[in-house]
């Protein structure tokens, strides 16, 4: 199959950090636009990738005449329903940033004109990606799971500096990592979980919050107790760490999903590979012609943002 021709949409820190240098090592794939509001002010990229044509908007791109294959968008998600729609509507095969969108519905739309215009679409969710992920969800296979802890604590000043659009609606707060988490539980737990309660602690002067604890059980074969905590204001060590009894023993999976434990004891460490890994799974569904669109996570995160207790907490400010 010949390179799939692609455009990158929103050259902020996650383009920069791993979609530029996983899409830089992967031969399925030419870049040929980059696409940035302040594409004058980059460069440092233009050197770096001296093929790729600049444009300031998606729109600038799609009337350009360019031949393009896909997009890969990298804003936040409040964009990402507009721009997927049009790149879908100008026949380009697209793979989103996580989250798909801003709700569950018009991620809907995006499926459904995928489906009419015979067009690939490509949710991802880089957690799942993590290296231990699947050797945990092999584990789990054979067991009956009793029990989920999630413990998801950073420091968004750190990771997330000055990005205002965390706080906006639909910028999710502290669910934009914590999905994350949400995102690894879904894929090692097939038959779900559900919430039953949720409390989400809103900065008095913000949109979305910053903290959550979330409450729920175990469905399908498995049945016990789920108890999430999300935290934003974690300085220090951080944790992404996720905790799964069985009636076999406890598995840990920490460090975002790159260390495992069984009952206590570190069974395998291993290095980053996640959007190397989503790169790879986008060229096959490109090559199959297949969509990939699981909107378990947003779901969840949904259900805590409509069963939530709101406790509003002290202002924040960067
Ligand atoms: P970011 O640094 O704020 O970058 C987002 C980029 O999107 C901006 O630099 C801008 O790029 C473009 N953009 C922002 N607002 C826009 C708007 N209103 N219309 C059009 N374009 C806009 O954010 P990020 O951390 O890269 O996150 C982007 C997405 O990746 C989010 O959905 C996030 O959840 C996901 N993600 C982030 C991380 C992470 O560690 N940061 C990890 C995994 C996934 P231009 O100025 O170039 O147009």
């Amino acid at each position: 199959m010949p390179p799939i021709k692609l455009a990158l949409v929103g050259l902020g820190k996650i383009a920069r950090d791993q979609h530029l240098p996983a899409l830089a090592a992967n031969p399925d794939y030419q870049l040929i636009a980059l696409v940035s509001r302040s594409i004058h002010e980059q460069q440092a990229l233009t050197v770096a990738f001296p093929e790729a044509k600049l444009f300031t908007d998606l729109d600038q791109l799609l009337a350009s005449g360019l031949e393009i294959d896909a997009v890969s968008l990298c804003a936040p998600p409040q964009v990402r329903h507009a721009q997927a729609a049009r790149a879908l509507a100008a026949g380009c095969d697209v793979m989103l940033e996580k989250p798909p969108g801003s709700g569950i519905n018009d991620v809907q739309a995006l499926i459904h004109q995928a489906e009419r215009h015979g067009r690939v679409l490509f949710a991802t969710w880089h957690s799942r990606y993590a290296p231990q992920v699947e050797p945990a969800r092999a584990w789990l296979e054979s067991k009956r799971v009793t029990a989920l802890k999630v413990s998801w604590r950073e420091d968004v000043r750190h990771w997330h500096f000055n990005q205002e659009w965390v706080w906006q609606p639909g910028g999710l707060g502290v669910f934009d990592p914590g999905i994350n988490a949400l995102s690894i539980v879904t894929r090692l737990l097939p038959d779900g979980l559900y919430l039953t309660k949720a409390r989400l602690d809103f900065p008095s002067n913000r949109q979305t919050p910053i903290a959550a604890r979330l409450e729920g059980a175990l469905a399908g074969r498995a049945s016990g107790p789920v108890e999430i905590e999300l935290d934003w204001l974690k300085t220090g060590e951080q944790s992404w760490d996720i905790e799964i009894g069985t009636d076999q023993g406890r598995i840990e999976l920490t460090h975002g999903g790159s260390r495992m434990l069984i009952d206590g004891e570190q069974i395998a460490v291993a290095g980053e590979q996640e959007y190397p890994g989503l790169y790879a799974r986008f060229s096959e569904l490109v090559a199959r012609r297949k969509s990939d669109v699981d909107l378990t996570p947003l779901a969840l995160a949904a259900d805590a943002f409509l069963l939530g207790e709101r406790r509003e907490v002290d202002a924040f400010e960067w």
